[in-house]
């Protein structure tokens, strides 16, 4: 089964000022592509041919082997989460029970938002902030470097940033700290809400 680019579920300038046509033009258009280019030359002959992307990334998780189909299969799957995670016209405080599980897990939306910052600007090198939902439905933070994904072991995601420098380098140069600031612009809570259990 080849894998595909999925659309944005936006238009590219949709989230302009905050992320760039250019940014886009190389984070989805050239990297986000290049993930589903390298999985589709690497699973022919093997059993990841006739596995979807989700059984892909946790079959191929873990294992030294398997490591370049676990890297770009997490990747396809890390970036259609994060298009995902952003919306145009979004942003500001949540509402709806997404609220109430944050207010219940950090004490407030203040608190988490400084403390997701925190943990995405402290994620040394690539990788990525997680809001994850755990098996007891509480919420929490994580990062994972590189590929990794929370997606892998089992935790239900429920919003992402991406912190490798490819996300930002175009529009906000070294300046991490600037871009996750306006990512709060942009955060999607409609599709955390959706992904709430
Ligand atoms: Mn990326």
């Amino acid at each position: 089964m080849a894998h595909t680019l999925p659309e944005l579920p936006y238009a590219k300038d949709a989230l302009v000022p905050v992320i760039s046509v250019e940014t886009i033009d190389y984070h989805y258009g050239k990297h986000h592509q290049a993930y589903v280019n390298n999985l589709n030359n690497l699973i022919p002959g093997t059993k990841y041919e006739s596995l979807s992307l989700e059984e892909t990334v946790k079959q191929s998780y873990g294992q030294a082997s398997e490591k370049p189909v676990f890297n770009n299969s997490a990747q396809v799957w890390n970036h259609t989460f994060y298009w995902h995670s952003l919306a145009p016209k979004a942003g500001g405080a949540p509402s709806g029970a997404i609220a109430a599980a944050i207010d219940k897990a950090f004490g407030g939306f203040a608190e988490f938002k400084d403390k997701f910052s925190k943990a995405a600007a402290g994620q040394f090198g690539s990788g990525w902030a997680w809001l994850v939902q755990n098996a007891d439905g509480g919420l929490a933070i994580e990062t994972t470097a590189n590929a990794d994904t929370p997606f892998a072991t089992g935790k239900n995601c429920i919003l992402t940033i991406d912190v490798w420098e490819h996300a930002y380098y175009v529009d906000y140069r070294n300046a991490r700290p600037k871009y996750i600031e306006e990512f709060w612009k942009l955060v999607n809570w409609d599709f955390a809400n959706k992904n709430l259990k």
